[in-house]
């Protein structure tokens, strides 16, 4: 069991021996690197949390000096910020981390740091001791603003440090942040989740929940909106759970002024309310766009996998949403195979895919996750049947999303525009309110803008139109 932080003072003694470390540390790194600043490289696997967490941790870098670059060869330092979601992105971390041998071997002062939701687990750190010893530093989800002192461990001591304390009780505001991108930004607004559905792994390496206080959050995306950033995403491992009360956070920061769009993930099914579906309706701001995983069709699976609704439930708030926008756009995960499922009750999710018309669905195999309850719950599906499953179902939402983008035809949608286009660089990429992604030819200055677009084609994948009126 790791140690559990509970009390106010702990943190604040721990912030202040971290700003002794960071100055200590800063004279250690102006010794090693004479000619120019040392460079991190930082690499996230899995979930918009875990690309805000790096956002983080690079600003504590930023403060101790470090530069940054996406070269991993040419780095001082390595971090892989993990996903521990699903058995595959494991092993692909570990195969990465096998590769770094070499590099270590090559350079004298090389620190290689593996963090985030895999890095939680006791059993992760123990084979990363006892396995890869040209890591230098593992550490779990709570700890990352105690980064100067186990650097420094590492390059002042030379000695390996393994950080899995737990703090489920602050959350510390005002940490700086070095944001990649310029024109979308990722706002945390609760961490944690208290919901132990049996086939995930994220309570027990994210903590239970715990909401930032609202006036924290406009604050900061009100000065986002001012250093031009055009769409915010609220971010939560259950946002609508958020503590203070989510509708009315939402309709704050619609209140706040500035030419942006609001979206926010992911919401739980149980806690989506029709308060919320007005809420997101009534505010201009907000897209009309909600993403709400429901994993499976059958009432008996979703009771298995504790989700804590029916797919009656569930029904519920698309039709309340619908009878109010008809066109009122959602997406979904889906957990194909998992424990138990039959062939019958897998056609149950078919059936709610042609049902509620999703405009994305986020597909996967069932993953078995060591520590969760599903773990040992009887499996007597052949892995190859789940693949077959998987791709049926890929198919069936192929068909539904083609004839779904229909309703864009000839219509008019606002783009935020992110980049170049994804197929052919004289075209701009964006994505339109219902997060549907937009092609058109346009000019690289419109980048970060708000665009009208007329589709004029469709794909299974994307929109296609041309600029009208900027
Ligand atoms: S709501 Fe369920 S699936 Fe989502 S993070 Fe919590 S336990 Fe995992």
């Amino acid at each position: 069991m790791n140690k559990i932080n509970t009390h106010k003072s702990d943190l604040i003694d721990e912030l202040k021996e971290q700003s002794i470390y960071k100055i200590k540390l800063k004279a250690l790194l102006e010794k090693i690197y004479i000619d120019s600043p040392p460079l991190a490289y930082i690499h996230s696997f899995g979930c918009q949390q875990n690309i805000s967490d790096a956002e983080k941790i690079k600003g504590f870098l930023a403060e101790i000096g470090y530069g940054f670059t996406d070269i991993q060869d040419d780095s001082d330092l390595i971090i892989y910020n993990t996903c521990a979601v699903r058995e595959n992105a494991e092993a692909r971390v570990y195969g990465n981390i096998g590769e770094l041998k070499h590099l270590k071997a090559a350079k004298e002062n090389l620190v290689i740091g593996i963090c985030g939701c895999m890095a939680q687990q006791q059993s992760v750190a123990d084979k990363i001791k006892s396995t890869y010893p040209q890591v230098d530093m593992v550490f779990g989800t709570f700890v990352f603003h105690k980064l100067p002192e186990m650097l420094y461990n590492v390059l002042a001591e030379r000695i390996r440090v393994f950080d899995l304390k737990e703090d489920n009780h602050e959350i510390l505001e005002g940490l700086s942040t070095v944001r990649e991108d310029k024109i979308k930004a990722y706002v945390p607004v609760m961490y944690g989740c208290n919901n132990f559905c049996t086939y995930c792994i994220v309570p027990y390496v994210r903590g239970r929940e715990r909401s930032r206080k609202p006036d924290e959050i406009i604050k900061e995306v009100t000065q986002l909106v001012k250093d031009g950033y055009k769409e915010i995403t609220l971010l939560g491992q259950n946002v609508n759970s958020y503590s203070y009360g989510f509708s009315g956070l939402l309709r704050s920061v619609n209140e706040i002024s500035g030419n942006f769009r609001i979206r926010f993930v992911s919401s739980h099914p149980k806690d989506a309310t029709k308060e919320l579906i007005d809420t997101i309706i009534e505010c201009e701001k907000i897209c009309k766009h909600l993403h709400l995983p429901f994993q499976a069709g059958s009432n008996r699976i979703l009771n298995q996998m504790n989700r804590k609704y029916t797919i009656e439930d569930y029904y519920d708030i698309i039709d309340y949403a619908r009878g109010k926008k008809s066109d009122f756009s959602f997406s979904s995960d889906i957990i194909v195979g998992f424990p138990g499922e039959t062939f019958e009750e897998f056609l149950q999710t078919v059936e709610v895919i042609k049902k509620v018309k999703f405009d994305n669905l986020y597909t996967f195999v069932y993953s078995k996750r060591s520590g969760t309850k599903a773990e040992n719950l009887p499996d007597n599906i052949p892995q190859a049947e789940k693949g077959k499953w998987l791709r049926e179902l890929i198919l069936i939402q192929r068909e539904v999303v083609t004839e779904n983008f229909k309703r864009f035809l000839n219509k008019t949608v606002t783009v935020l525009v992110e980049g170049e286009g994804k197929t052919d660089s004289t075209y701009l990429t964006g994505k339109n309110d219902e997060n549907i992604i937009v092609e058109f030819k346009g000019h690289h200055s419109l980048i970060g803008e708000f665009v009208n677009v007329k589709i004029t084609k469709i794909k299974n994948w994307a929109l296609f139109g041309e600029i009208i009126n900027n």
